[in-house]
């Protein structure tokens, strides 16, 4: 990576300010995926192995500058302590003199978590005086929060302005393995994209298809390429504003000798619920009052061997309604498709990750970008504030 990491410099007695991304799902005040915490671990291991005093901050759910009890980080700072083996203060501020005396008095290679960022205004504004009272608790910036790369936000990037910045280890993997995708991948390059809508994901459909040699579409977005294509679509999840966007990516890939790949067939229900009938139809017979949920098994076999002759997959979004038992097929197929590939495989987006959580294969895949927006908005081709700040390496 041209960017410096951690790995780069010498942290012993160091106050490290780390941003990371803790905002892991809550229910009742309870952690339901630590995912995320666990993916910060390396880089917390690393700087209190080496004697870094680590002071994190994290972002969680959108209190919009307001202190919201609910969202306060006790039960991260608790997990997070069972994962670390070490108990990990919280403390209730992010910045003021209670926060500052306690990280004066940090012994090397101790752990303490800030309140949650986003409780203060200056965090989604980017405001400089806010960015400077954090820096000012540390030597150096650590981002590990590629999740929130893509905000230009006080603890993401305006801290950066006052304190040397450098990529934390989860940091430094997603934009390795995206990087990988973008710079010279190995061929052929097959991207699978699917989800709920194509204006999530048109930039990225458009920019990558200027890389891939394959562009396999599914799920709901596809009934718009298919609507394209001059099908109707019965019932289905479609956005007919995006029609003439649809149609274009589809000239634009056959000008350019790509081969895009729709659903010659869907599995038709009345509603996405289970127990609901469910019947296979061609692509262009779908009945007016009908919704195709997920992708048929022709297109399975041709998506599955398109994928399987690939030396490079990039996956983004679910094939069909996979939460529903009748519609996960499609989704399920890829998945074990995608682990039998010898090549890079890279899996993004939370639906997507918890498909692959569903499948049990999760081992098989190279690269699981837990970056969301940021990972697509980097395969956008977009720099990323949280990414640009961090200083070259020399
Ligand atoms: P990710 O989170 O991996 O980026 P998205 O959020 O774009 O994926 O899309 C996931 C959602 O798309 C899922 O909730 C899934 O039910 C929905 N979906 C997939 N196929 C269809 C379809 N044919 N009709 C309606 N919704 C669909
Ligand atoms: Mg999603």
């Amino acid at each position: 990576m041209a960017k410096a990491t951690i790995r780069d410099i010498d942290v012993k007695d160091k106050r490290c300010f780390c941003r990371v991304d803790f905002n892991v799902p809550m229910k009742d005040g309870r952690i339901t995926d630590d995912s995320r915490i666990r993916a910060a671990l390396p880089t917390i291991e690393y700087l209190a192995a080496r004697g870094a005093k680590v002071i994190l901050a994290s972002h969680l759910g959108r209190p919009k500058g307001k202190v919201v009890p609910e969202l306060r980080l006790d039960a991260v700072a608790l997990r997070l302590s069972e994962l670390l083996g070490m108990k990990v203060i919280k403390l209730n501020d992010c910045v003021g003199p209670e926060v500052s005396v306690y990280v004066s008095g940090m012994s090397p290679g101790s752990v303490v978590l800030l309140e949650n960022v986003r409780f203060y205004p200056g965090e989604e504004k980017n405001d400089p005086d806010f960015a400077r009272d954090m820096a000012s608790l540390a030597d150096i910036f650590v981002n590990d929060a590629f999740g929130a790369a893509h905000r230009a936000h006080a603890s993401t990037a305006g801290i950066a302005a006052y304190i040397p910045a450098y990529a934390g280890l989860l940091m430094e993997k997603e934009v390795e393995a995206l990087g990988r995708l973008l710079e010279n991948p190995e061929r052929p390059f097959t991207a699978v994209i699917g989800g709920a809508k194509v204006s999530d994901k048109l930039a990225v459909l458009k920019n990558l298809l200027d890389r891939v040699d394959n562009l396999l579409i599914g799920g709901g977005m596809a009934n718009t390429f298919l609507m394209a294509q001059g099908h109707a679509v019965g019932k289905s999840l479609a956005e007919p504003s995006m029609v003439d966007e649809a149609r274009a990516i589809l000239e634009k890939a056959s000008l350019g000798g790509k081969k895009v790949l729709l659903p010659v067939d869907v599995v038709v229900a009345r509603s996405p619920e289970a127990g609901v009938p469910a019947s296979v139809v061609e692509a262009g017979e779908i009945p007016d009052d009908m919704m195709a949920l997920d992708i048929g098994p022709g297109a399975r076999k041709e998506y599955v061997s398109a994928v399987r002759s690939s030396k490079t997959v990039f996956w983004n979004g679910p094939l069909g309604v996979f939460e529903v038992e009748p519609f996960r097929g499609g989704t399920l197929e890829m998945a074990a498709a995608l682990a039998g590939v010898t090549g890079f495989t890279v899996v993004g987006g939370g639906d997507s990750l918890s498909a692959i959580e569903m499948s049990g294969l999760r081992d098989k895949i190279d690269h699981l970008s837990t970056g969301g927006g940021a990972s697509l908005e980097f395969l956008e081709g977009r720099e990323l504030p949280g990414v640009s700040v961090l200083i070259e390496r020399n």
